[in-house]
């Protein structure tokens, strides 16, 4: 398969897989694993133009993992394993793009062992791939509210669950407490743990809980978080269709807490 700057080939929205006597110029080329009795790799092109151009061959075009990832979704088991595959070899890329070098010498590193390390030949290092963790916290109050937040940095409609990097020293409870204790001044109680999924933008894995406040008394931080409200499950049909407010897309973790908490398909 070919990936290029965080964007995979794809035709009629599914993943190309090029054989490789066709494959493209590579720059890259990673190992993914074997799938069934074939051997999958990801190839980052020389001319970041693959993909790209208008001539796309039999409608062949570069789809951002993002879209990639909600397209994917609705495509039941072909598009979950395509989504493992597209997100593990758009993380791996990435991660070669951003660390070129060797980050206790700085010499120049060398892909080896298929992709997975980059090795420094000056001081004989191996640089693994990094997975950043990130907690996100589905927060009901005591009628059963939903907290949803509005990020600074979002497109300006968009509401979704408290989030966060766990921090050095942080279990992944005490990142939960300490992120919605930062942005909402929010005591977050009775954690569960609900599911895991990749977030490779750039290299996160986001952790999900549900978990319960017995306060209602919303302190947003004003900067990381600068509106933060509690919605009903009568209300948010309204909110998204009349208030034209954004939640997250179908695929992505976020929109599974909101929807196990909704009851089903969110209109
Ligand atoms: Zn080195």
């Amino acid at each position: 398969m070919v990936v290029h700057s965080g964007s995979v080939l794809t035709v009629d929205g599914a993943l190309v897989e090029v054989s490789p006597l066709n494959r493209p110029d590579a720059e890259l080329v990673v190992y993914l694993g074997r799938d069934g009795n074939r051997d999958l790799a990801a190839v980052v092109p020389r001319d970041p133009n693959v993909g790209r151009n208008d001539d796309g061959i039999g409608g062949e075009r570069m789809v951002g993992l993002r879209d990639f990832l909600v397209s994917a979704s609705g495509r039941g088991v072909d598009g979950a394993r395509e989504r493992e595959i597209a997100s593990t070899a758009v993380a791996l890329a990435t991660w070669h793009a951003n660390h070129p070098r060797c980050s206790v010498c700085g010499d120049v590193t060398v892909p080896t062992h298929g992709g997975w390390v980059r090795r420094c030949d000056r001081d004989g290092r191996d640089h693994f791939p990094r997975t950043d963790p990130a907690v996100i916290i589905a927060i009901t109050d005591e009628e059963d509210r939903l907290l949803l937040a509005h990020a600074a940095y979002w497109s300006p409609r968009r509401f979704s669950h408290l989030a966060g990097y766990v921090e050095p020293g942080e279990s992944f409870e005490q990142a939960a407490y300490r992120e919605v204790r930062e942005e909402s001044g929010l005591d977050v109680t009775d954690l569960v743990y609900v599911a895991s999924q990749p977030w490779p933008f750039p290299a996160s894995v986001m952790v999900a809980f549900t978990g319960r406040v017995a306060s209602t008394d919303i302190r947003v931080d004003g900067t990381e978080i600068t509106e933060a409200r509690f919605v009903s499950r009568e209300e948010l049909p309204g909110l998204i269709s009349d208030e034209g407010i954004v939640v997250a897309p179908r695929g992505s973790i976020a929109r599974r807490l909101m929807e196990d908490w909704f009851g089903g398909d969110i209109p």
